[in-house]
């Protein structure tokens, strides 16, 4: 499942960009948030993704990720060049999935090492879909989930929806405003760019009557297409973006995240197991991550992606494996209000715009021991 969120200029209460992603994945799947630092390789590195190996590039950005410890992807981060993207499973296509192959979570992870801009990251997921393909693979334990890919990309400038169906795209730029996708294939006959030759292809397999009246979601989705309704995930969740239109935040894009009403925030064997809301600005980027299951009882902590040599990882999943915080009311009240201080704080930090990297880093360590006190408590 998931759900990913963007909004822009208007529809933020600053102009900045706000991105969001609740990551819905098997209960009981860990989730780390892991960093890795910017590298140089020599001309014959191959690289181990999930799967396959590819060809290594000569040097990846720095990045931060939320990434299910088994796999070599990421369900969502950000990289050191203010890009951020979220992956979302499409199931429902007509298009059949490659053997194992790339699978989304690569695709996010391959694109953030490898972009500084948005539409660069479009490019390079494009790039190797058409030259790999996807499928594979997408839970340790269940070698029948496997599914088609739809991505959320996001800088400081723009956004960008890029939906798959096998090795067919489609990709969408938003400049202003909002948008959610939630598992469907939602971009119709407003698209940006596409793979050539889609055009043909949906009517060379009758999956559109008529040049004029291609809509990628309708001709690639399995059975009858409509348009969202309120009731969906996808719908609420575009209900909420635009109820808070004007006054789009890191705090209510958090609440969004967690809201129950629309099932954005899952409980059940697929679960929301991490959460990321970033504040993208050309000069003040900062990243909220949970690295634990369900944002109604998590902490979003800020980050900002380091410039250091060594890699990290935060495993905060574990540290609250014992832990049923769904009964621990008092603790998620202090954390919550803790969270409240630290947007403030960062809010201050940020205005004063000659702060240092290593103010909000603070930050972050403050925060992960307050959390890491109250859980082991
Ligand atoms: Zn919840």
């Amino acid at each position: 499942m998931c759900d990913t969120f963007v909004a822009l200029g208007s529809a933020t209460i600053d102009g900045k960009v706000i991105f969001g992603k609740n990551s819905d994945r098997p209960y009981l799947e860990k989730q780390t948030i892991v960093y890795f630092p910017r590298k140089q390789y020599t001309d014959e590195t191959v690289l181990k993704c999930t799967h396959i190996s590819i060809p290594q590039v000569e040097e990846t950005h720095a990045v931060l990720l939320s990434k299910p410890s088994w796999m070599w992807g990421a369900e969502m981060g950000a990289n050191e060049k203010n890009v951020v993207i979220g992956n979302e499973a499409i199931f429902d296509t007509k298009e059949p999935l490659g053997p194992p192959s790339l699978i989304g979570m690569d695709l996010v992870r391959l694109a953030l090492e490898r972009s500084s801009t948005t539409i660069q990251a479009v490019h390079i997921i494009c790039e190797l879909l058409e030259t790999y393909n996807q499928g594979g693979a997408c839970a340790e334990d269940d070698p029948t989930l496997m599914y088609h890919n739809s991505f959320l990309i996001a800088d400081s400038n723009e956004a960008w929806v890029l939906e798959t169906a096998g090795k067919w795209w489609i990709a969408q730029q938003i400049k202003d405003g909002f948008r959610n996708i939630s598992n469907s294939l939602s971009i119709r006959s407003e698209y940006t760019l596409a793979k050539e030759g889609i055009v043909d292809y949906v009517l060379d397999k009758d999956y559109c009557d008529n040049r004029g009246e291609f809509n990628f979601a309708k001709c690639f989705t399995k059975g009858f297409y409509q348009t969202p309704s309120r009731y969906s995930r996808e719908g609420w969740g575009n209900y909420l973006l635009q109820l808070n239109s004007g006054n789009i935040g890191p705090k209510i894009m958090m609440e969004i995240l967690r809201d129950h009403y629309g099932g954005i925030c899952m409980h059940g064997a697929f679960r929301t197991t991490a959460s990321q809301v970033s504040y993208l600005s050309r000069k003040n980027t900062i990243h909220w991550m949970t690295g634990s299951p369900h944002p109604c009882v998590s902490f979003f902590k800020p980050f900002v992606v380091p410039r250091q040599n060594q890699p990290i990882e935060i495993d905060i999943f574990s540290q609250r494996d014992n832990l049923n915080l769904l009964e621990k009311q008092a603790i998620i009240q202090e954390l919550h209000s803790f969270e409240q201080e630290l947007i403030q704080s960062i809010q201050n930090i940020i205005q004063t715009d000659n702060w240092l990297m290593k103010d909000i880093q603070t930050l972050t360590q403050e925060a992960l021991k307050r959390e890491y006190s109250l859980i082991s408590a």
